[in-house]
């Protein structure tokens, strides 16, 4: 997509003015030279009386040109500075000008970060009434009523459950970056090539080792683990003696005391047979995710997702009488070939095996994902994503299950979110202090990401380990430590 900025500010990047495009065309590519139908052009700059200024206009294929101007005449609800006054006109004109070609304005409005909670939450905790957070959400921003809620309800659920936690509590997190197959939707870094599952077993001694350094580093900086998350990936695609491994190498290295919640993500129903349910239990874990993403066979097929919904059946029976304490499903709407019936059906299936935790996802389609939309298998426009989450929200709701935690992500079919659902008492709280960045989380194994957090929740550094595992066996190198030890020496 062809995107033109003038911008004579010094506020916004041309970053900002892409993902503003996203909000409308969430499979858009910025090639200078791109010869896609439509494009768009963007201003932004100060009047001579000092008012900041903006202007979106669309050009449709057909060459019809939609757009809308603004000025500095929006009343806020919080006092702004005028770099979030150009991101609010910017993306109000933007709203404006889409409305126009297509008819819609997306539910949350121009807020194109990840975690729209944390705004709630920041307000919210520092003495707002829900109706001034209302009209914040809904005036400043242009996000719907229904998502409005949904952050406040969201929102307030986090601050109870972050109320338990320390500046001394952190996460742990291990990643299994290995699957069976590849699902066509996936983007992750995960391993899923028969010749690259030979490194499997480097992968695990490997990984064994930074857990081990990971334990160490954890009882020197006085950290305390209160959530330890095994990733992937399918983990559970790993043979027993190998997770045994990871599981003897948690159990010795990492301070366990004060663990309160210690989750393996099964994911595919294929990987979880009963005897492999059970040594997972037996080997400390007590939430699981048992993922089947739809309950339509033909949308199973549609993604290249190689297990049946009958396996899926029979996974999440077993995982049922192992004695996890939470279960968790995840559910993924907008998939192709999947329809309100085939969504409220899937919706219906999970619910009655009594699961604990649902997780709705929205479909994104991001650059390492298999499926395109070249022949139109998905509608990036996404009405009916945006109608199947609608739905499931309510329907939810209806049947006991709270949201306690959400986040967006880029290129996402009707822009839509992921939010976690929870029975009272189930939710995770790794989720949360991973999504709102409230707590330091360690990490080990390809790709994980190490989160410094600073005591007051200020400063935020990231240590990455190699995102391929190749990469990662090849560069055996402490994990972190020096810079883990200034980042905090620094905040004394
Ligand atoms: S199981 Fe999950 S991580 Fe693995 S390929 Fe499928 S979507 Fe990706």
């Amino acid at each position: 997509m062809r995107v033109n900025v003038i911008n004579k500010t010094e506020f916004l990047n041309e970053y900002h003015f892409r993902s503003l495009c996203l909000l409308y065309f969430p499979q858009a590519k910025f090639p200078t030279n791109d010869p896609s139908p439509y494009s768009a052009d963007f201003t932004l700059e100060r009047l001579p009386d000092g008012t900041l200024y903006a202007s979106a206009f669309l050009h449709s294929p057909q060459g019809e040109s939609f757009g809308e101007s603004y000025e500095k005449d929006i009343v806020f609800t919080v006092p702004a500075d005028d770099e979030s006054i150009a991101a609010a006109i910017t993306g109000k004109a933007m709203l404006n000008a889409g409305k126009k070609l297509f008819g819609f304005v997306p539910p949350w409005g121009y807020l194109t970060g990840l975690r729209p909670v944390k705004r709630a939450r920041y307000y919210l905790e520092r003495g707002f009434g829900e109706n001034r957070v209302t009209r914040l959400f809904t005036n400043d921003y242009d996000v719907s009523e229904e998502k409005t809620r949904l952050s406040i309800a969201t929102a307030r659920k986090e601050t109870e459950m972050l109320s338990g936690i320390t500046p001394e509590h952190c996460g742990v997190y291990i990643s299994v970056p290995f699957c069976p197959t590849r699902c066509d939707y996936c983007s992750f870094v995960s391993y899923s090539n028969k010749k690259l599952f030979s490194l499997i077993p480097q992968y695990v001694e490997r990984l064994c080792r930074d857990i081990e350094r990971t334990g160490d580093i954890i009882r020197k900086t006085g950290f305390v683990p209160k959530a330890v998350y095994i990733g992937g990936g399918t983990p559970s695609f790993l043979s027993d003696g190998q997770l045994c491994d990871i599981f003897r190498a948690i159990e010795k290295n990492i301070p366990m005391s004060q663990v309160t919640e210690y989750s393996f993500e099964g994911g595919r129903p294929d990987t979880l047979t009963p005897p492999k349910l059970a040594l997972i239990r037996a080997g400390g874990p007590d939430r699981i995710s048992v993922n089947p993403q739809s309950t339509c066979q033909c949308v199973l097929d549609a993604i290249g997702r190689k297990h049946t919904v009958e396996q899926f059946f029979q996974s999440a029976e077993a995982a049922a009488k192992c004695g996890f304490a939470t279960i968790n499903t995840d559910l993924i709407a907008g998939l192709p070939r999947d329809t309100r019936e085939t969504f409220a059906k899937t919706l219906e299936d999970v619910m009655a095996l009594g699961f604990e935790n649902i997780t709705v996802h929205t479909l994104s389609i991001k650059n390492a994902s298999e499926i395109k939309n070249d022949n139109g298998v998905f509608d990036p426009v996404g009405e009916l994503a945006r109608n199947c989450v609608s739905y499931a929200g309510e329907t939810l709701g209806a049947h006991g299950y709270a949201p306690y935690y959400l986040y967006r992500q880029k290129r996402t079919v009707g822009n839509g979110e992921n939010t976690g659902f929870s029975l009272a008492g189930h939710e995770s709280v790794y989720n949360v202090m991973m999504m709102e960045e409230s707590s330091t989380v360690f990490a080990c194994g390809a790709g994980a990401i190490t989160k410094l957090v600073s005591p007051d929740g200020e400063k935020i550094c990231r240590i990455a380990f190699p995102k391929y595992p190749y990469e990662y066996l090849e560069r055996e190198e402490n994990v972190g430590e020096d810079a883990i030890r200034r980042f905090f020496e620094k905040q004394r």
